[in-house]
């Protein structure tokens, strides 16, 4: 198993971290988690995209996290020579979600299909809405489940995926939380979106500090690592956006609760998981 950090970013726009997503390759293919700005230009870099995708899975449905998932509907259906369903996981409200994205479409699709005379069907989209336990099995890989807590944004999910012996887990956007202490037990790498109380607190700003309420801080991030013995915390999603020079900082801050291996992701950061139990 391979973890590719497409997307490093957060909102806030940065010219070299494109927004929240992460390619997750195992046995069973390639797996995307959130969909965030730039998600198929990260993928390409990767030699992965939207047609390789074996399935999509939605932490929450923050705009962040999503808004690249109709780039992918889109070029997934038409770079496709037959129909090629996409799968779709995600919490309550995804399917929802998933109709709009394909009804905003309405007009290219439309194009698109009186323009090509080898595309004569709609894009697909199998929408499974998931909230805890086990959601995909196939041969090594088994993902699982748990709600995570971004209050007041409800319901939100982190993912745990399983293959050849070794685990990642997504924790997208949350506080420190009982779903997402059971699921990173024992973890090899932990992806957590961190933010840091001092620099927000210092820059002074309301809608910045509203921010403070529903993210883990690099600390909490590294405490959550440490109770639940996970290899290596990768830290991703930093607000506010980390400063030249200032990349030490963020590790610090998470090494005073965590012994494990840190990593501090930029695009393309990748974590190589060889399976251990064949
Ligand atoms: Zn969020």
């Amino acid at each position: 198993m391979q973890v590719v950090i497409l997307g490093s970013g957060s909102p806030i726009p940065a010219p070299d971290r494109a927004g929240p997503s992460t390619l997750v390759r195992t046995s069973a293919g390639d797996l995307l988690f959130d969909a965030g700005r730039g998600v198929l230009l990260r993928a390409a870099a990767a030699f992965s995209g939207a047609v390789a995708f074996k399935a999509v899975f939605l932490t929450h449905l923050h705009s962040d996290h999503i808004t690249d998932l109709n780039d992918i509907i889109t070029t997934r259906w038409a770079m496709s020579f037959v129909p090629t369903p996409l799968t779709v996981y995600g919490p309550i409200g995804t399917a929802a979600l998933v109709t709009r994205t394909e009804a905003m479409l309405e007009q290219d699709i439309g194009y698109r299909l009186a323009h090509h005379e080898g595309l004569n069907w709609n894009p697909d989209t199998i929408v499974t809405e998931v909230s805890e336990g086990v959601v995909f099995e196939e041969g090594d890989v088994r993902i699982t489940v748990a709600p995570s807590d971004h209050a007041p944004v409800h319901p939100t999910v982190a993912y745990r995926i399983d293959d050849g012996g070794r685990s990642v887990v997504i924790a997208g956007d949350t506080i420190p939380c009982p779903g997402l202490d059971r699921l990173a037990v024992g973890a090899d790498a932990l992806v957590h979106t961190v933010i840091r109380r001092d620099q927000i607190e210092a820059l002074g700003v309301p809608r910045l500090i509203d921010v403070l309420d529903y993210h883990s801080t690099a600390p909490q991030a590294g405490n959550t690592a440490e109770r639940a013995g996970v290899g290596t915390l990768v830290l991703t999603h930093m607000v506010p956006p980390v400063q030249p020079g200032g990349e030490q900082e963020w590790i610090d801050q998470a090494r005073g609760e965590f012994a494990g291996e840190i990593v501090l992701a930029e695009d393309l950061t990748t974590i190589d998981l060889p399976p251990i139990d064949q």
